[in-house]
């Protein structure tokens, strides 16, 4: 288990119920997407209307469910949550749909994995509020139109190039997250500490915010195990010293960088002489699957300018041999 996974585990899914903001103004950080969504949210509920359709992308771990959970909240509705691998045929989408109450938020986390004869029913819900059926089969079949209550779709993903167009393309509202800033994750360590009870000086929590990775995710697990050390080998209080202790124990370096991404940037520099190489075998090379590496590790990795995707494959740049202490090569 890496402890700078952008994944939940089971229990964090539980645990980050109680730490989810409930409110725009609670939600830390993204603040041009709080603030266009502000002013839609408030149009539409002068209106009297339903929020349109909103596609929220970025990385995982940056707050997308949290996000559609705020919006809900802020217009006073329920959301009902689903995900893209959960909804295996038609039937299951129109099950959901028709189970909607008028005005409620309907959440399908990693959208882009609905497979395209589903997608197809979403499309006449989506604009028209109405689900086109086809009962009976062969000659004798026909197609009947149920009209659904007016609800907004939230879709949540990873990569918003696997979205088709048409799908794309009836979202009202298309809302990237970004990395958080250091200021921002000091923020969101800060609050959950205090939600936990915890002390925690201005210092400890910005040693946390620097690992990071820029995901609230991952700052709230660092967090909560820098809490233990603290706990166990301090007197309770998080402090710099702590942090730095505790996360140096846990092999997430000053950058929030652990084995693996240490295993991969290793790999293109000893085995490829640096890159350019491609992503499949870079994948190959340290058995990982390639769809990870470029959802999960390469994100990060490119913010911080460490790698660069070119026509030819990846590279990684000078930085990471400084990172490693180690020469450049060509001087
Ligand atoms: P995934 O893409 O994997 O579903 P996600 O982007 O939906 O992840 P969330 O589950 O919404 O991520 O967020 C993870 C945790 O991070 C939440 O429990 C919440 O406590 C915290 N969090 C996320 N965004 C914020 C924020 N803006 N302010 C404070 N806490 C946040």
């Amino acid at each position: 288990d890496r402890v700078v996974s952008s994944d939940a585990n089971d229990q964090e899914l539980f645990l980050e119920l109680s730490l989810r903001p409930q409110t725009l103004s609670q939600y830390i950080g993204q603040e041009k997407v709080k603030q266009n969504l502000a002013v839609f949210i408030e149009a539409a509920k002068q209106r009297n209307e339903t929020l349109d359709h909103v596609l929220l992308y970025g990385p995982p771990g940056l707050g997308k469910t949290t996000l559609a959970m705020v919006i809900a909240n802020e217009m006073g509705v329920n959301i009902r949550t689903t995900s893209g691998p959960a909804i295996e045929r038609p039937g299951d989408l129109a099950a959901v749909l028709t189970a909607l109450e008028p005005g409620e938020v309907l959440f399908i986390d990693e959208i882009h994995r609905l497979p395209k004869s589903i997608e197809e029913v979403l499309y006449p819900a989506m604009e028209d509020f109405c689900l086109d059926i086809v009962i009976g089969k062969g000659p004798s079949a026909r197609s009947i139109r149920l009209d659904l209550p007016p609800f907004t779709l939230i879709g949540a993903t990873t990569r918003a190039g696997a979205i088709s167009a048409p799908l794309r393309d009836r979202f009202g509202v298309l809302s990237r997250l970004e990395f958080y800033t250091q200021a921002q994750l000091t923020h969101i360590a800060m609050r959950t500490a205090d939600i936990l009870q915890t002390q925690i000086e201005r210092t400890g929590a910005e040693e946390i915010a620097r690992r990071s990775r820029g995901t609230p995710r991952i700052a709230n697990r660092l967090l909560r195990r820098v809490r233990d050390f603290a706990q166990v080998k301090g007197d309770g209080i998080i402090t710099q010293e702590l942090a730095n202790y505790a996360l140096q124990l846990l092999q997430v370096d000053k950058l929030g960088l652990d084995h693996i991404d240490h295993k991969l940037l290793k790999a293109i520099i000893e085995r490829f002489k640096g890159g350019p190489v491609g992503l499949e075998t870079i994948a190959a090379s340290i058995g990982e699957e390639a769809e990870t590496i470029e959802d999960v590790y390469e994100p990060y990795l490119m913010q911080i300018g460490f790698l660069q995707r070119t026509p030819r494959g990846r590279i990684v740049t000078n930085l990471v041999y400084h990172h490693f202490n180690m020469e450049v090569p060509g001087k």
